[in-house]
């Protein structure tokens, strides 16, 4: 992402390959406050994004008396601006009675302080994303903090390297409302919106309990990030949890989208309404497939090997330091699970940067000194 995304958290990155299989029947909207309808009560709209992903979608669904509001779009007065004229226009003379959010990233949830205050309407959310926006949402220290720079120094990430990396995090200019209290969604609960029954379906590894909602008497998803039609949606370890294991928990998620009806509609927050859920579950764990591959080659080339040194064999063309912060998070998500799942060991050097061997070279590594690290169920694996 450019710099002006700043500590956006969306962190799309990369462009996973569009599945040949998926269907559009839809035109989308202009990013104006024009809605298309994609069934009685369903509605899509799109908020303009000063980014290179320059639009995200957001859904309106319509219950007996108003309207539920699924994501907000940023934190931007443009996008005050079309909600204004979405409530004014777009509504059927019905007003907004609720603000739901499928996970904190900014552009989901950026104008959920906004919207709830404006319109004097609850915010429903999981509680993971609720709390994952209170503490994301707050101010960021000067300096990178003690777990942040350890985080980059056991990457091997050269210190002037991550203060270009937290300055990045610190030029954020969309910095959101803090919104005060929430109702709690959580998986498998019911919504009943209008005449239908829309199942909350929680997904993780992109954020950390993010909603989708499954309608399944017609076959519709509202996806969020979780299934993206041409974005493999960013996979990321953060300092706030060096242990983690969030592309497990991103499989286990795609395994359950993988069960839902073949012919469903999805309504992604980016690009179009797709059909063809199963051949883009296939895709995306191709894609990762394809990730870890990569990594294990290139370890096996470069044994003793550094994060950074991963990321840079992995990722080219890293334009910014906001760029290199969240490939560098993807990178260790993927060596992470490398590491759960017995195929590559990791040690601690004397300079305190981690080494990554591949699991068959284990004795050399400890000859070499440094401690391996077990390599099964250390961390905070989950699932
Ligand atoms: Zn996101």
């Amino acid at each position: 992402m450019e710099e002006a995304a700043a500590r956006s958290t969306s962190g799309l990155t990369h462009n996973g390959r569009a599945a040949a299989q998926l269907e559009y029947p839809f035109e989308p909207p202009a990013s104006d406050g024009s809605r298309v309808e994609i069934a009685p009560g369903i509605a899509w709209i799109r908020m303009p994004m000063p980014i290179p992903l320059d639009h995200i979608n957001v859904y309106l669904l319509r219950d007996d008396d108003g309207w539920i509001v699924v994501d907000t779009g940023l934190h931007t007065d443009a996008a005050k601006a079309i909600w204004e004229r979405v409530a004014a226009e777009q509504l059927e003379g019905l007003p907004i009675k609720a603000v739901l959010c499928t996970h904190f990233h900014y552009d989901h949830a950026g104008l959920a302080g906004w919207l709830v205050e404006r319109f004097d309407v609850p915010l429903y959310m999981t509680f993971g994303e609720y709390y994952m926006m209170r503490m994301t949402y707050q101010p960021l220290p000067q300096q990178p903090g003690p777990a942040q720079a350890r985080f980059l120094q056991r990457a091997g990430v050269p210190v002037e390297t991550g203060h270009a990396m937290h300055e990045a995090l610190l030029r954020d200019p969309f910095m959101p409302k803090e919104v005060p209290a929430f109702t709690r969604l959580h998986d498998g609960q019911v919504l009943h919106i209008g005449a239908r029954r829309w199942r909350v379906v929680v997904g993780s590894g992109h954020s950390p309990e993010h909603a989708c909602l499954y309608c399944e008497d017609e076959a519709i998803l509202i996806s969020g990030d979780q299934l993206l039609p041409g974005i493999s949606s960013n996979v990321q370890v953060t300092p706030a949890e060096p242990e983690a294991d969030p592309l497990q928990n991103w499989f286990d998620s795609l395994d359950r989208l993988a069960t839902l009806a073949p012919h469903t509609l999805v309504l992604p927050s980016h690009q179009r309404v797709f059909r063809g859920v199963h051949a883009r579950v296939q895709s995306l764990r191709d894609h990762h497939d394809g990730q870890l591959e990569q990594l294990t080659a290139f370890i096996a080339r470069q044994p003793g090997c550094t994060t950074l040194e991963a990321m840079e064999a992995l990722f080219r063309n890293l334009r910014s330091a906001m760029d290199r912060f969240l490939a560098l998070g993807e990178t260790i998500a993927h060596l992470s699970w490398l590491r759960f799942n017995g195929r590559v060991t990791r040690r601690l050097d004397a300079e305190g940067v981690y080494r990554f061997d591949l699991a068959d070279a284990a004795d050399v590594a400890r000859s070499g000194g440094g401690a391996v690290e077990q390599t099964k169920n250390m961390g905070t694996r989950c699932g």
